[in-house]
């Protein structure tokens, strides 16, 4: 994909001035003003077609501290003023070691810097547990979930409880292009066609009231054009990778997709657009006036037990 050029010796091709990356599937080479505004006419229009922010909305980005997270905040409040919304962030710490201090540390120096509210959560404090100490005792029962699996689900639990509190309308997450096929192609693999339903742009097949639509505005952007994106921006993201990243299947699936795209560049768009076309084939023999409850917690669930009612039970807590 757009691979950065710091001391390229090329230009623009658009201005002439000196590039800083080559966008490989557009056959191109841009400058840092071309490029961010290339960027920014993207997320706008990933933003507009898709309806993703109504006047008057009010949108807590899920801040993590990372490139992605910190973007989406960035051009979110940079738009806010123009389509006179609210933006806030909220940000969650999993643990309480070295790596989710620094989260937090990067996350509240990012809101300083561009002015914006921020609302700090802990599992420790609403859950009584810790990601990592879920993530050691799940080494003692048969067949425990990988991590990123409970981080997700009592993420999304404490961002949608929370939200709703906060009086917010749209919950937007970081995920970029490279997230969001690589969810697509792992969903596929494994054979889960109702997880690819419920991925787009607008999270979720239940319309609920108790459930916060979740955005992703950066989901066409390439992860290495969000990061130069949030370098030139002199975002101060963290860089670090969260101790539980290295999900292996994920880590192969990353390696094959940024093979193809090498070879054949301009593939990433497209298995977006694929997995668009398929979202809507298979949402369409979905029924999503069905809309089941939790018998345990009442919350919007696709089973009879939701996943946070499970976990919750399974470590007591
Ligand atoms: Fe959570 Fe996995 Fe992301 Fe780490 S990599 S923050 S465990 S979802
Ligand atoms: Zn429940």
């Amino acid at each position: 994909m757009g691979k950065i050029m710091e001391n390229l010796n090329r230009r623009c091709s658009r201005c002439g001035r000196d590039a800083v990356i080559e966008l490989r599937y557009e056959g191109k080479f841009l400058c840092e003003r071309c490029f961010t505004r290339l960027f920014e006419k993207r997320v706008r229009r990933t933003i507009r077609i898709n309806g993703l922010l109504k006047r008057n909305d009010k949108t807590a980005v899920a801040l993590s501290g990372g490139k992605d997270s910190a973007t989406t905040l960035y051009i979110l409040k940079k738009l806010s003023d123009r389509i006179k919304s609210e933006v806030i962030a909220i940000t969650i710490e999993q643990g309480n070691n070295e790596y989710w201090k620094k989260c937090l540390e990067a996350a509240r120096n990012i809101c300083n810097e561009l002015g914006v509210e921020i609302h700090e959560y802990s599992f420790k404090e609403e859950f009584g547990i810790t990601l990592d100490e879920i993530v050691k005792m799940s080494k003692s029962i048969p067949n425990p979930a990988p991590p990123c699996t409970y981080c997700g689900v009592l993420r999304r639990r404490l961002l949608n409880d929370k939200a709703r509190i906060l009086g917010v309308t749209k919950i937007a997450t970081g995920h970029n292009l490279d997230d969001e096929i690589q969810a697509s192609l792992m969903n596929f693999i494994r054979g889960e066609l109702n997880r690819i339903a419920r991925m787009g742009p607008v999270v979720g097949i239940l319309r609920d009231k108790k459930f916060i639509p979740r955005i992703k505005p950066l989901r066409e952007c390439p992860e290495n054009e969000v990061e130069r994106y949030a370098e030139i921006r002199g975002l101060k993201f963290l860089g670090e990778r969260c101790p539980y990243s290295k999900d292996a299947f994920r880590q192969t699936i990353r390696e094959i997709i940024n093979k193809i795209e090498e070879n054949h560049p301009g593939s990433k768009f497209q298995i977006l657009r694929s997995t668009d076309q398929l979202i809507q084939i298979l949402r369409s023999g979905i029924n999503s006036k069905e809309i089941r409850r939790c018998e345990k917690c009442n919350e919007p669930s696709s089973g009879e037990i939701c996943k946070f009612c499970q976990i919750r039970e399974e470590f007591g807590f």
